[in-house]
């Protein structure tokens, strides 16, 4: 029997939008609602209420004063925070809720082990920094999600983050916290620049940021390495209780933005791995992040959805990756080693 999701989603997410040509924009929503709804028949999604996210829940990851100061900006209509992120009279409703969105998908997560859930997301969330907007990103979605989820009494969180990017603010929310487990796998060098294997964490939380970052061309075998020897053997031993995923589906082949070659299988397979490490005591939640090719982002989605209901399961791609990527999971592995007693 496939599980029914949890659905996070909302048709205000599309009401953040910039008068000029774009990436991020409301029509990728439409891609992955098509994709997730191709995938999963209605009886399968279970919509969850959302609301907008309090002070308090975006004080728990952003720097006290930072959400004041943004609402304030953002009250004058139209204009760029930074060179790549824009706002529009509507972007403070919709960031607020998408932030309150991955709050309430954290604590539906939290309050019944096991479960599975799914939020398409607008604006996206992981470059946002502590106290300041970053690369279409305003408040950090999976960061409200984990520290909600903390707050709720979970003592461990793990995050893994796909996107082709790397999650410079989540990393830099929770570097120093052993509670939170960041994993990234994304291309470097590239934007925004940080994610090297040395990057671990910091003070109590040494070791609990792990960067797997691959170089331009790295294909679906590199993925499937990845997860089998860093980012299995990384969640088995900090033995999370939640899982949360920075789903962005730039690092597929169509992508634009992004110069990976993963395909919409590589995302179903992640996925089935991750579903096969939760099994029915931890729970999984899939928050949007990035993924900028409308063809590839509905394809992914879909995939990635019928993978977390165990309808469709993908095993990890099987073969060998090429040699630079193989250095790169080298490195992320010596970097970890040096931590050992
Ligand atoms: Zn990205």
């Amino acid at each position: 029997m496939p599980r029914s999701l949890l659905i996070a989603d909302d048709r205000r997410f599309a009401s953040h939008r910039c008068r000029r040509p774009h990436p991020e924009r409301p029509e990728r929503l439409e891609a992955a609602r098509a994709g997730l709804e191709g995938a999963l028949p209605a009886p399968l999604r279970r919509p969850l209420p959302l609301g907008r996210a309090s002070d308090e829940t975006i004080d728990r990851v952003h720097r006290p004063g930072y959400a004041e100061a943004l609402k304030r900006v953002l009250g004058r209509g139209w204009g760029d925070l930074d060179r790549d992120t824009y706002f529009c009279p509507e972007t403070a409703d919709a960031t607020w809720l998408a932030a309150g969105a991955a709050a309430a998908v954290a604590d539906a997560l939290v309050s019944n082990p096991g479960e599975r859930a799914i939020a398409l997301l607008r604006p996206p969330g992981h470059h946002a920094r502590p106290a300041a907007p970053m690369g279409f990103c305003l408040i950090n979605n999976v960061a409200v999600a984990a520290a909600a989820a903390r707050s709720a009494g979970l003592e461990r969180v793990a995050i893994v983050d796909w996107d082709v990017h790397h999650g410079n603010g989540t990393q830099e929310i929770f570097e120093a916290d052993p509670a939170v487990l960041f994993i990234s796998l994304h291309q470097h060098p590239f934007y925004p620049g940080s994610g090297a294997p040395s990057e671990i964490g910091r003070g109590a939380g040494r070791g609990s940021t792990v960067n797997v970052g691959f170089p331009a061309g790295t294909g679906s075998e590199a993925y499937g390495a990845a997860f089998r020897e860093v980012v299995l053997p990384a969640l088995e031993s900090f033995d999370p209780e939640l899982v949360l995923v920075s789903a962005g589906y730039d690092a597929h082949e169509r992508d634009p933005l992004g110069e990976l070659a993963l395909e919409a299988a590589t995302f179903a397979a992640m996925t089935t791995a991750l579903n096969g490490f939760c099994g029915d005591s931890r729970s999984l939640g899939l928050l949007l992040e990035g993924g900028y090719d409308l063809r590839a982002l509905e394809a992914s989605v879909a995939a990635t959805a019928g993978a977390l209901t165990g309808a469709a399961p993908i095993p990890l791609p099987e073969g060998v990756p090429s040699a630079a990527a193989r250095a790169a999971i080298d490195a992320t592995l010596a970097a970890h080693r040096t931590l050992a007693p």
